[in-house]
């Protein structure tokens, strides 16, 4: 019988250090294999990293493992190593790296079982039998139509699609005898159809040059402008990688308004594709993954997390929206995932192509650095090119609802000529003000340095920060004034005025809100997709590479609060979004129009966005972020602590400091704070923080590297916890 022997795992726990067991027979058990593992008094699973020879504590003290969880490694040598760069990159703690490389379904002790899927066909059926259905029950006449198509039989997915309450329809079809089920291993692929639409001139050209450089490393930008089509250059290298035998991972920054690109897909790739998002759950993401994993799916479309889906054959990674916030991972492990893809593509020697109307600052300098290759798309194939940025003025202006009078004269001319109107406005709810005249009072969180924020829709005021809600009170709590006045607009009042305002014309309101239920996204895209005159009202989510061709007008709203904030991002993101917002618009064969509402229409920024390109301007800021030392020229790393008083915090953070300044060339950063965080308090909880900036990356590094090991054994608890972020966002 072989001895046992050392193996060191990973555990998902916030500490910097992994854990040793024995294991009985170490040719059975492989690196990226889970197991239950005794842990104090309770039991955890954890993945085996390595074998190693000897114990770094009393051998005595070294537990056995409990169990086995997988007949295989759920983890590859690939995904393994990628995993320890992260963690050793963004200094986070390996365990909850390896766990984050997981489908959620896998960070227990569920088993890691082949998914089988349950997949109805139609069974024998009359001419008479089918005429009945269509006279009598068109939702069962639309499903066997549809399986009539399919020989090979739909998933409950499928069915889902073709119609939301598909269940009672198909439960009927059963009991009649007309359709069979059966579990399959895997959802059988829809044929794949659609032809591919003639490339532009200048898409060719830029296929003819990629393609040959896409069997090694290379980051590949697409800056073309909104419209331009950088979608189908990305359809045409996934043709080509997976008739190369290889697969592919296509990240996009949302899925909520990306229905029709999954449409575009399924119609070129028939069923040969995976999406993976946070609506999903967790069964559905596992099996996406396990999919992928094997091979049955060529493409894994899906948000950030998506980027950790395994293959063993994998070929190219498309990072769509690459400037897109919300590739960057600001609670738990903090990473940013177009960086990781770039890493995991540079191990792989793989290609990855980034595409962006707007790019990021950093990808444009890594282009102005020849780091990255850059393609440029400068026309749209439709008949028109994106809108100038007009501005309305509304310093002197009365605003209804959030609108001048012109801003609405300018929607009713739209609609008037059969357009479709998109209104953006990034604040979600009903008011962002609650508040007594008579005596000041305001509506705050309790447990955040933070506003409540009104909700007619849940009739209740909404902390944004914490989630913690209150019934609106019917008296001012300080002065028992009866008269409670709301101000500022949010997407609800908007909503309700433009309804009031243009009755009869459809208002969709998209925001997180409606986004939480996919039913009521999909009622309205359905809308929009018709075509007829309505007016989309929404935040962030609107704004994001979707393609509406009849929306002809866009608005945006209160963009001036950006122009004063003290974040350096602030004018990159406002920028980026202004050109996003109008570049939803005209991409049709109408002709389009896009509107800033401004109070501060004199402002540089605003008269840069009225005048210059969405490049120009990027040029400038750039120049900007030079003089001044910010990221792209320097690195940022910042260390947070939250704690239930702030002297607990900022005495964590100095600590962590006092670490830092005995490192050797601590001299050569900048090293501010400890302070408290701009909100100090969130969630009940005090928050500061400590950041670096460094102009050379290396020796951010050398600091780190030193004083890294000390500042991990500072244990964090319930009463002070710390984190650290590599590349932080903002300061
Ligand atoms: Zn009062
Ligand atoms: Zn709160």
């Amino acid at each position: 019988m072989p001895r046992p022997r050392y193996a060191r795992f990973a555990i998902p726990l916030p500490l910097y250090r992994v854990f040793e067991y024995t294991v009985d027979d170490p040719r059975e058990s492989a690196a990226g294999t889970r197991y239950r593992l005794p842990f104090a008094n309770r039991t955890r699973t954890g993945v085996l990293l390595e074998h190693c020879e000897s114990s770094e504590i009393d051998p005595a003290r070294v537990k056995p493992v409990l169990q086995r969880l997988d007949p295989e490694p759920v983890l590859d040598a690939h995904m393994l190593s990628l995993a320890r760069w992260l963690a050793d990159y963004y200094r986070q703690p390996l365990g909850e790296v390896v766990f984050l490389c997981l489908p959620s379904r896998l960070r227990g002790a569920q088993p890691h079982v082949t998914t089988r899927v349950k997949c109805w066909r139609l069974g024998d059926m009359t001419a008479e039998q089918l005429e009945t259905l269509r006279r009598r029950s068109p939702r069962q006449f639309e499903i066997c139509n549809a399986l009539e198509s399919r020989p090979s039989g739909m998933t409950a997915h499928e069915l889902k699609q073709l119609n939301p309450n598909w269940h009672a329809a198909v439960k009927a079809l059963e009991d009649k005898g007309l359709l069979r089920w059966q579990w399959v291993d895997a959802a059988p692929q829809a044929p794949s159809s659609g032809p591919a639409p003639r490339l532009s001139d200048e898409q060719a050209a830029i296929l003819a040059e990629l393609e040959p450089r896409l069997d090694r490393f290379g980051v590949h930008l697409l800056d073309g402008i909104t419209g331009s089509g950088k979608t189908e250059i990305y359809l045409r290298l996934i043709r080509s990688r997976l008739e190369a035998g290889q697969q592919v991972i296509y990240l996009v920054p949302e899925i909520g308004l990306t229905g029709q690109l999954l449409e575009r897909v399924r119609q070129r790739f028939g069923g040969g594709f995976e999406v993976s998002h946070s609506g999903l759950t967790d069964l559905q993401r596992y099996r996406a993954w396990d999919r992928f994993r094997r091979g049955e799916a060529g493409i894994m479309l899906g948000t950030r997390s998506s980027l950790f889906s395994q293959s063993e054959r994998l070929g190219l990674i498309i990072v769509d929206e690459e400037h897109d916030p919300s590739y960057r991972q600001e609670d738990g492990v903090r990473y940013h995932a177009r960086d990781v893809a770039i890493k995991r593509a540079q191990m792989l020697g793989i290609p990855v192509v980034l595409g962006s109307a707007t790019p990021s600052l950093e990808s444009l300098q890594n282009c102005a650095r020849d780091t990255y290759f850059r393609y440029r798309l400068d026309r749209r194939p439709t008949r028109f090119p994106p809108p100038r940025l007009q501005l309305l003025d509304v310093r002197d202006s009365r605003l209804e609802f959030g609108m001048s009078a012109r801003a609405l004269a300018l929607v009713e001319t739209h609609l008037g000529r059969g357009g479709q109107v998109l209104v953006y406005l990034n604040r979600r709810g009903y008011a962002p003000v609650v508040m007594c005249h008579d005596c000041g009072w305001q509506a705050l969180c309790r447990h955040c340095d933070a506003r409540l924020t009104l909700h007619q829709s849940l009739n209740s005021l909404l902390c944004h920060h914490c989630g913690y809600r209150q019934a609106i009170p019917g008296a001012c709590p300080e002065c028992a004034n009866r008269e409670i006045r709301q101000h500022g607009v949010g997407t609800e009042r908007l909503e309700q005025g433009l309804a009031a305002r243009f009755a009869g014309t459809p208002v969709l309101r998209i925001d997180r809100d409606v986004a939480a239920s996919g039913e009521a996204l999909d009622r309205r895209l359905q809308t929009l997709r018709g075509g007829t005159p309505c007016i989309l009202v929404g935040t962030q989510m609107i704004a994001k590479g979707h393609d509406y061709p009849a929306i002809t007008l866009a608005v945006v709203l209160e963009a001036d609060q950006a122009l004063f904030s003290a974040s350096y991002r602030a004018s990159e993101r406002l920028v980026q979004t202004l050109f996003q917002v109008s570049g939803r618009s005209g991409r049709g064969d109408r002709e389009g129009e896009a509107v800033v509402q401004t109070r501060f229409p004199e402002h540089p920024l605003m008269q840069a966005v009225l005048r210059r390109s969405y490049r120009e301007i990027a040029a400038d800021l750039l120049r900007e972020r030079e003089t001044y030392g910010f990221p792209p020229f320097a690195r940022v790393v910042m260390f947070r602590a939250d704690a239930v008083e702030l002297d607990e915090a900022l005495q964590t953070l100095a600590q962590i400091r006092a670490l830092l300044e005995t490192t050797a060339e601590f001299g050569a950063i900048d090293c501010i704070g400890p302070m408290p965080a701009l909100m100090t308090r969130r969630i009940s909880r005090y928050r500061a923080q400590l950041c670096l900036i460094a102009r050379q990356y290396r020796v951010l590094r050398a600091v780190l590297d030193e004083a890294m090991p000390a500042i991990a054994g500072i244990p964090g608890s319930a009463r002070v916890n710390w984190t650290v972020d590599v590349d932080a966002y903002d300061l």
